[in-house]
């Protein structure tokens, strides 16, 4: 029987650690130097780098890649216990060597890049002496990559990049940009000239690109390949997100526990109010039933891979969109005016709530792949009935006792009398 919900006790070893190293190391950073896991000074490096050192030594560095692509290959199950408690820390998976955008951009390099483009930029990324960002999103439409225009043209030994990119997170600061052309993907370092970074959005860029020339060894995988790298990105990308927000939804739950339990109203602590009670409840169950589903599909991955897993993974999106939403909301809620304010983490959580909604494929999207390929495994039923039809079925099964039922007056007597009953209701 291999369904198992126990953690080895050496890895367990490895939570624990995680969790402690979470608590007391980077909970302070993330307090008195917000943002100093990317920060180039030397004097804020001189702080963050004995930290990732720690990681290293741990071997848990760049948790998401397989050996053979250059990671500790701990697989997606193991990966997203740890991404439970990562996500609760700002900057953890940075200081893990495992945040967005460059982790989606390193697994294609690792899966997808010559020797050479390895050499050039997976191993320097891995390090973190560059950082990356991902442009495909364009201005005039995310959700639906068939309207997509950016496109790189051949001329002689480079590659001439035309188009407009929107939301590229984290791309004025990136050394390297993967940029999704109609005809494959290209790494294109951002002081490229013709790389343009327009002022706003701050965080996610909005990005022209004209007459960016690159030489022909920029193509990363087949030409024409984009959308099976921009699967592959992705798919990874979403179930991670997923991770994470488990942890954020918990921490809002520890949050919303530790309040209901403090605090009195109406002679007694608001723990023991029942609408309080079903708040906790509610929040409770959906987490683990968030849980199980990401757990599950990490595993599918490990057994499978990423592709057969892709019904699973959308689901895991949309649900921890939702699940954060309510269970942040519910926190916010029982917090009361405080939880309106940014004196806590919840009121930043279920601002963010939305935008889980819609990073890395809008819900509807997701919904639609889920249906698509659930209904994929069914077929409308033949003639006016559905098959689920009970006077059909039972006629159906009364024919697998004819003989007795011919023969013995009692059962066809009993039979009939619980087919009338059936057919009262
Ligand atoms: C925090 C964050 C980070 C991001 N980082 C990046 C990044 O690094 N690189 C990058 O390229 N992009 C990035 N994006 C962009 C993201 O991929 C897009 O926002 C997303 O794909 C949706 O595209 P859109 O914003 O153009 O919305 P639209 O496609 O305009 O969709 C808007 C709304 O239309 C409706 N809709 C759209 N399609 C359907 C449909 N098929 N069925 C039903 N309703 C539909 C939905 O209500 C949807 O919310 C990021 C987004 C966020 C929020």
């Amino acid at each position: 029987m291999a369904w198992d919900f126990s953690t080895e006790p050496e890895f367990q070893e490895k939570l624990d650690w995680v969790e402690r190293f979470c608590k007391e190391e980077i909970e302070p950073l993330d307090l008195v130097f917000p943002g100093a896991v990317r920060s180039r000074h030397p004097k804020v490096k001189a702080i963050v780098d004995p930290l990732k050192q720690q990681v290293k030594d741990q071997g848990l560095w760049a948790l998401f890649l397989d050996e053979d692509l250059g990671g500790p290959g701990l697989g997606q199950l193991k990966l997203a216990l740890i991404n439970e408690i990562l996500g609760r820390y700002g900057s953890a998976p940075a200081i893990f060597g495992t945040a967005a955008p460059d982790t989606g951009n390193m697994e294609i390099l690792a899966a997808y890049g010559t020797d050479e483009q390895k050499e050039r930029w997976l191993y320097p990324l891995m390090r973190q002496e560059i950082f990356s960002a991902y442009s495909m999103t364009e201005p005039h439409g995310g959700s639906d990559p068939s309207l997509f225009k950016t496109v790189a043209v051949r001329d002689g030994e480079e590659w001439v990049i035309n188009g407009e990119k929107w939301f590229t997170s984290a791309g004025r600061a990136a050394d390297l940009l993967f940029v999704m052309c109609t005809n494959g993907i290209f790494i294109v370092p951002r002081e490229t000239p013709g790389v343009e970074i327009m002022p706003y959005p701050s965080l996610h860029n909005h990005i022209r690109y004209t007459d960016v020339r690159v030489p022909l060894d920029h193509l990363l995988g087949p030409e024409d390949g984009a959308k099976v790298l921009a699967q592959r990105r992705l798919g990874g990308g979403r179930i991670h997100h997923a991770m994470r927000t488990i942890a954020q939804c918990k921490r809002a739950f520890d949050m919303m526990c530790e309040r209901a339990l403090s605090r009195e109203s109406h002679g007694k602590v608001i723990a023991e109010h029942q609408m309080v009670q079903e708040a906790i409840a509610n929040s409770y169950a959906e987490i683990n039933m968030l849980r199980l589903l990401v757990l599950w599909t990490a595993w599918t991955i490990d057994n499978s891979s990423t592709q057969a897993a892709r019904t699973q993974i959308a689901a895991c999106k949309y649900t921890c969109a939702k699940v954060l939403r309510d269970v942040s909301y519910r926190a916010l809620h029982i917090y009361g005016s405080l939880g309106t304010t940014n004196l806590t983490p919840l009121q930043a959580m279920y601002a963010g709530a939305p935008t889980m909604g819609i990073a890395d494929g809008v819900d509807e999207v997701h919904k639609v792949t889920v249906a698509r390929n659930v209904l994929k495994n069914y077929k409308p039923h033949e003639g006016l009935w559905p098959s689920e039809y009970l006077p059909a079925k039972r006629e159906n099964a009364r024919k697998k006792y004819a003989d007795l039922l011919a023969t013995e007056p009692d059962l066809a007597a009993y039979a009939e009398a619980a087919e009338r009953r059936a057919m009262a209701h």
